[in-house]
């Protein structure tokens, strides 16, 4: 299976990837965020928003698992971190077959309900302000995608 690792060295790295990843973004992309507290996916979300020409700020949606924001295209912001219960359906496929871009944090929590296809990415801290961003492509989608990013 192809993966890709980025590194970065500070929040700003991280938001200049995450935009320029979000300029390949087509409707009813999805992509998981995983990682510890604190790893990034909030900060890595606001550079997508960005991308998506997004002029709100992006905050975690931790209280409301799902939050949408209008840019380019839809974003659709889900964190499930405190799903009570991981079996239980908010509906997420209809975000997940919409004309939007779904990004889902701590995604493994529903992985029972997640699409085959998706990108995902993991996030590891490393020494102070530095992270690796571990990415997988999981679909021929994705696949181009990752081609086109990294060439
Ligand atoms: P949570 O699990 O609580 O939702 P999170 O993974 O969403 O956490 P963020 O809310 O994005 O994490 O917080 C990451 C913090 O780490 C921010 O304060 C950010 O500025 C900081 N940070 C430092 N270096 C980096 C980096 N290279 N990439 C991303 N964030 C970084
Ligand atoms: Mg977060």
């Amino acid at each position: 299976m192809n993966e890709y690792i980025v590194r970065t060295n500070s929040t700003e790295e991280t938001l200049q990837f995450s935009k320029e990843l979000a300029q390949k973004l087509q409707p009813g992309d999805v992509i998981t965020l995983e990682g510890d507290l604190g790893a990034g996916k909030t900060t890595f979300t606001k550079g997508l928003a960005v991308g998506l020409d997004i002029n709100k700020n992006v905050s975690s949606p931790t209280f409301t698992i799902i939050k949408e924001y209008n840019g380019r295209l839809p974003l659709y912001h889900m964190d499930v971190y405190r799903l009570e219960d991981s079996d239980e359906d908010l509906g997420f496929d209809e975000y997940f077959e919409g004309q939007g871009v779904t990004v889902v944090e701590w995604a493994h929590l529903i992985e029972d309900q997640l699409p085959e296809e998706l990108l995902q990415i993991k996030i590891s801290h490393g020494e102070e302000n530095s992270r690796n961003l571990t990415i997988t492509p999981k679909g021929k989608r994705y696949e181009m995608l990752c081609k086109e990013l990294f060439a």
